[in-house]
């Protein structure tokens, strides 16, 4: 396995990977779980390389301590890479990837101020334009991202629909713990009564989706996940949001066809989020 940290590197890399069929990017923060080698499998099933990215994107961080406290395990994250075939890493400094007076940002205008952008202002902005920076770097043919990151996953197929960037990309279902928790590297900055009370983020999204499969309203829904989630005094609802997948406009009424429900709370000074997607 390679591992690159400069875009010369990984660009002579990839040229010689092409040589052999198609490339599958998986780009990725590090502390790597079962959920990031979901995306790694999946790219391998479908191409011949895949390349893996890991950089902790300071664009993205509201919060300046969230940004010093990301977990950094980058030993691990290269053994676990290289066992499951990588064929190159990209992990680059932050100079590399915003050199010295850089300015250009890319952002969905509409997608990144609605729903978890409202929460977290600029985090969409900086998502969308570290993963164009990264396309453009790796120049690989597909990328896959995880579902459980749903607004995130919508607001790059905006951004590669709108900018005609040459790539596909493929979302990838939530990866979770045995008690449902969605397996997030956020997790392990849980404490243990934190890490107890957090899969009511799961039950709240099954009384949701009980709801909706009976007939039942979205604002209906909404309220239940309001109600589960006030059920937990460790856990602060932060967002609810139900939407249309596709459009990602606001759902209202009664459904039918598919539905996003997108969930976030904070469990002490710990942001974590769940999706769930139905059909009805
Ligand atoms: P991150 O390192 O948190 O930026 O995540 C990198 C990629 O892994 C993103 O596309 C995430 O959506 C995806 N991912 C994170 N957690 C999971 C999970 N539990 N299941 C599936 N994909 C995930």
């Amino acid at each position: 396995m390679k591992i690159c940290t400069t875009i010369k590197d990984i660009r002579a890399a990839v040229a010689e990977m092409s040589k052999q069929g198609t490339v599958g990017l998986v780009t990725t923060m590090g502390a790597l779980h079962a959920g990031h080698m979901a995306l790694v499998k999946a790219a391998s099933n479908a191409h011949s390389n895949v390349v893996a990215t890991i950089f902790v994107n300071p664009t993205q961080f509201g919060n300046p301590a969230d940004l010093e406290t990301y977990p950094r395990t980058e030993t691990q994250d290269l053994a676990m890479l290289k066992a499951a075939g990588v064929a190159a890493v990209f992990m680059p400094q932050v100079a590399e990837m915003y050199p010295d007076g850089d300015e250009t940002i890319v952002e969905t205008t509409g997608l990144a101020h609605v729903f978890h952008g409202l929460v977290r202002p600029g985090h969409y902005r900086g998502v969308a334009t570290v993963v164009t920076k990264l396309f453009n770097i790796v120049g690989a043919n597909a990328a896959y991202f995880g579902e459980k990151d749903y607004q995130q996953l919508a607001v790059i197929r905006r951004m590669v629909r709108d900018l005609h960037a040459p790539i596909e990309i493929h979302g990838v279902p939530t990866v979770r713990e045995a008690d449902g928790l969605a397996m997030s590297s956020r997790n392990v900055r849980l404490t243990p009564d934190h890490r107890a009370a957090a899969p009511i983020l799961v039950t709240a999204l099954a009384a949701a989706e009980a709801l909706l499969r009976s007939g039942e309203t979205i604002e209906t829904a909404a309220d239940a996940i309001r109600a589960t989630i006030a059920t937990e005094p460790l856990a602060d609802l932060v967002a609810v949001d139900i939407v249309d997948p596709t459009t990602f406009a606001p759902a209202t009424g009664t459904p039918n066809g598919s539905i996003g429900i997108m969930l976030s709370a904070q469990f002490g000074d710990v942001l974590l989020i769940d999706q769930k997607e139905i059909t009805l």
